[in-house]
């Protein structure tokens, strides 16, 4: 096995090897073709004069055509290749290669550096480079071809054109639905590089912004407002409902005030629970990018936890129990946050256990590979989640069945609020459910060595 791996090693590092030639061998290529162009440029006067020489000899009739163009093809191969006498010239050809060949590895290397998608044409709209974000938007490198081998949109083409033309910049948007809908902001700026110094010099370079990101970040936040507001006034709605059945129709009736004033309070509890669930949802949101410094033990956490709920575990007729297999169990984070997500788990699957049933809290450390964190599980054997709606959780004001929230007390803020609390401790929640046979939320967290 072990000399089967080395053979195959050693085969690998020789084509490497090979590969390494190879590219070195394109590079002195390369530049020896470099070398004979700018030689022949030097050089094209002379090759001028022994073009006209041999036509006239040819015409004269004293050089036969063959032999002629045999003679055309050496002196352009010694123009190309002969070395003068004069070093200082040489010197000169080289020193420029060397110069071109620098200038054009410096631009490559400031395209690859721009931080956001970005491709060089030339002035026939070829690409003669694109950076690696480029290539992630739009595939593979196409470099050498036209640009509309990358992308076809008509604006985009129009754009270059124009900005190759007018030599002014340009902004165009773009919109694709393949393979996820996105919006992207061109811009081509054209460059106005020596070509007589730079070969293949870029003549224009198209910048991408993708704007997709800050669109959805603008629509979930228009979302949220909506959220927020129809939830609020559903029960402000009641509130002023009943206070107008209260001055008119019911003003002398004993009993439906009785029933009003009862139903107006329990509004009043649902509206205060939301602005309640609201602000802790900013406060946690503000926070989840500050580090946290204290030390916290999750067994006392969870122990206060159970000993608050307690109360209205047993008001649902639900067994309440706690197993800490591990204790202290310490982590680096903040009480109150970390005593917030215990009570938001537990009191969900007091909720939305089984009237009867049972809700275990159990934690233990784990162990594995580089990991060694705390897992706490919190157990309920209640209706269960169908598996399309786990995902979704975590989501402000996703609810898998809003009326059964509401009637619940619930406001649909309680796991987004955690999934940002375990963001700041670095921690992870993870969902498991079946429905008609209970769900299991556990909470991993970094130990403290
Ligand atoms: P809510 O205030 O509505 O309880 P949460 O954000 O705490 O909001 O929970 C979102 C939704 O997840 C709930 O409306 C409920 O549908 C579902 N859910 C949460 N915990 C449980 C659970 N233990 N069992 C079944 N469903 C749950």
């Amino acid at each position: 096995m072990g000399s089967i791996a080395q053979q195959l090693w050693l085969r690998l590092d020789r084509l490497r090897q090979l590969w390494l030639r190879w590219d070195k061998l394109k590079l002195r290529v390369g530049k020896l073709a470099e070398l004979a162009s700018l030689r022949l440029a030097a050089r094209r006067w002379a090759l001028g004069l022994v073009l006209t020489l041999t036509v006239l000899f040819v015409a004269a009739g004293g050089l036969l055509p063959a032999v002629a163009l045999l003679g055309l093809a050496a002196a352009v191969a010694a123009a190309a290749f002969w070395r003068p006498s004069d070093s200082a010239a040489e010197a000169g050809a080289t020193a420029a290669a060397q110069a071109g060949a620098d200038a054009r590895r410096l631009w490559r290397m400031v395209i690859d550096a721009v931080p956001e998608p970005a491709v060089a044409l030339d002035p026939a709209a070829r690409i003669v480079h694109a950076n690696h974000q480029a290539e992630d938007l739009f595939g593979t490198r196409r470099v050498g071809g036209h640009i509309a081998s990358m992308s076809r949109d008509p604006g985009l083409l129009a754009a270059v054109e124009e900005a190759l033309g007018s030599r002014q910049p340009q902004t165009v948007e773009l919109h694709g639905r393949v393979p996820v809908e996105r919006r992207l902001l061109a811009t081509t700026v054209p460059l106005d590089l020596s070509a007589a110094l730079l070969r293949d010099a870029p003549a224009l370079l198209i910048t991408f912004r993708d704007l997709t990101g800050q669109d959805r970040l603008a629509r979930m936040r228009a979302d949220f407002v909506a959220n927020a507001s129809h939830e609020l006034r559903t029960p402000l709605a009641y509130l002023k409902g009943s206070v107008e059945t209260l001055q008119g129709s019911a003003k002398d009736d004993p009993v439906a005030r009785e029933a009003f004033l009862k139903t107006m309070g329990e509004q009043a509890e649902r509206m205060s629970r939301l602005v309640d669930d609201l602000l802790s949802l900013s406060r946690v949101e503000m926070r989840e990018y500050l580090p946290t410094s204290g030390e916290v033990d999750l067994a006392t956490v969870l122990a206060d936890v159970a000993q608050t709920l307690e109360p209205i575990a047993q008001q649902a007729g639900i067994a309440l129990s706690l197993a800490c297999k591990e204790e202290p169990a310490l982590v680096r984070g903040d009480y109150d946050e970390l005593a917030q997500v215990f009570q938001n788990l537990v009191q969900n699957a007091v909720k939305y256990g089984h009237g009867g049933g049972k809700v275990d809290v159990h934690l233990a450390r784990e162990r594995a590979q580089k990991l060694d964190r705390y897992r706490i599980d919190v157990i309920d054997d209640g209706l269960g989640i169908a598996p399309q709606h786990l995902p979704r959780l975590t989501e402000r004001f996703y609810r898998v069945n809003v009326a059964a929230s509401r009637e619940k007390g619930g406001t649909g803020l309680g796991l987004a609020i955690v999934k940002h609390i375990l963001n700041r401790h670095r921690g992870e929640l993870l969902i498991t459910s079946t429905l008609g046979q209970g769900s299991t939320f556990s909470v991993l967290l970094p130990a403290l060595p």
